[in-house]
């Protein structure tokens, strides 16, 4: 039988986990900060992050505004 835990964690979107580890990455990266304020381009770990943010996201949900 399933725990309230397991089925929180089964309702938990799928790109959730990509949207933490890009969110992850962009508060510490001054780098990307800037980036994300119009200031140059995203550092390559940022960009990377940020492909797969915006991959996950289109593919799985329509919450864009
Ligand atoms: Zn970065």
């Amino acid at each position: 039988m399933l725990s309230k835990h397991a089925l929180k964690a089964a309702a938990v979107s799928p790109w959730l986990a990509e949207d933490q580890a890009y969110q992850r990455h962009h508060m510490a990266c001054p780098v990307c900060i800037a980036a994300g304020k119009g200031h140059g381009q995203r550092c390559a770990e940022g960009a990377a992050l940020w492909v797969a943010y915006a991959e996950s996201e289109a593919a799985g949900v329509s919450h864009a505004a």
